[in-house]
């Protein structure tokens, strides 16, 4: 509490001192639409793009984020398919944005990539929202995609996290500021660190959430090579310790891994169940090529077990990564509602 006194005789005829008690209140958080409920992600957007008929940003070193100025409104429609299938959480598509990408292959400038990725929450995702919440009274959170410094790479490297060895935590922190500067400031409800291949990529963003963007709340998802470790090397138990220590983080997990893979990782994160819910969201099996796509034609089968298990060992969001599109999510929604029903989550 700090105390002010203020004189007011410039005011009056008589000199009259006022003492007023200012009350400093820490910032507070912004309300979180997830706490303690078990939530459906969507998909791939780049996969649903790919099936609905734009195969060529598999092979394009910006992925889907070209489309953000080619073809928005392709964006809005496989964000919408998403809504439709029961999605509560909609990621914006800016995992593979970055200043450098944007200037090489789009010859963009800076700002105007910042302006791309802004407009990719307030014309692309927020319209959609509102209209939802609106009509039906469904409650939709907006994600903004933070993926990896080694998915601007396009040499696959957000799958090894190889650039990890070579790069500090300042300059993976400098390298992501401007992302989050500029979805902090459009709106989203929070960020979505994703695809993250190593725990020093993890320990950068975390600390750039707690010291930079001290209102924003964010989920930590890591990309794993095995049943405990994450891609980069490290056990994921340890790599997500820092989401674990902060209070911002809403949720750690596992993104972009082998389905087969995702209850041995779980598993090893038991130790951590009660800190905080974990987030799921796989592909569907098969490996990325860089500059090709993936490797085998799997689909997400089993969905119903698949998210039974995944809630069984702690998960609150389960969602999907590539080649997950509506209908798998689809899938996902009806298998937790079921479980809702029987209050088993
Ligand atoms: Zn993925």
């Amino acid at each position: 509490m700090m105390m002010c006194s203020y004189s007011l005789n410039k005011y009056c005829n008589h000199s009259v001192t006022l003492t007023i008690k200012v009350v400093l209140i820490p910032m507070a958080l912004k309300r979180n639409k997830m706490d303690g409920i078990c939530k459906i992600l969507d998909g791939g957007l780049a996969s649903q793009l790919v099936a609905n008929g734009y195969s060529s940003i598999d092979s394009d070193p910006l992925w889907s984020a070209r489309l953000l100025h080619t073809n928005p409104a392709a964006i809005q429609n496989a964000h919408q398919q998403f809504l439709k299938a029961g999605a509560d959480i909609l990621e914006t598509n800016t995992y593979q944005v970055s200043i450098e990408g944007f200037k090489d292959y789009l010859s963009l400038s800076g700002e105007k990539t910042l302006q791309c990725i802004q407009e990719s929450v307030t014309k692309l995702v927020k319209p959609l929202v509102e209209e939802c919440e609106r009509n039906t009274g469904r409650s939709v959170s907006i994600a903004g995609s933070i993926g990896p410094y080694g998915a601007c790479q396009h040499d696959g490297s957000e799958y090894t996290g190889n650039y990890l060895d070579s790069m500090t935590v300042q300059q993976l922190m400098d390298w992501h500021r401007p992302r989050l500067q500029a979805l902090s400031e459009a709106g989203v409800d929070m960020f979505a660190f994703e695809t993250i291949p190593g725990a020093k990529e993890g320990e950068a963003l975390v600390q750039l959430l707690q010291q930079e963007f001290p209102q924003q709340k964010a989920w930590l998802s890591f990309t794993c090579k095995d049943g405990s470790h994450t891609s980069h090397g490290e056990l994921l138990v340890d790599a997500v310790k820092s989401g674990i220590d902060c209070d911002q983080i809403t949720h750690v997990g596992v993104n972009c891994v082998a389905p087969d893979l995702v209850e041995s990782l779980l598993l090893s994160l038991q130790v951590y169940r009660d800190k905080k819910p974990f987030i799921v969201y796989p592909n569907s099996g098969g490996f990325w090529k860089s500059g090709k796509g993936w490797d085998a034609d799997t689909k997400l089968s089993n969905i119903e077990s698949f998210v039974s298990s995944c809630v069984r060992n702690g998960a609150k969001v389960i969602g999907g990564c590539c080649k997950v599109t509506h209908t798998e999510i689809e899938a996902m929604r009806i298998a937790l509602d079921k479980l809702k029903l029987r209050g088993d989550c």
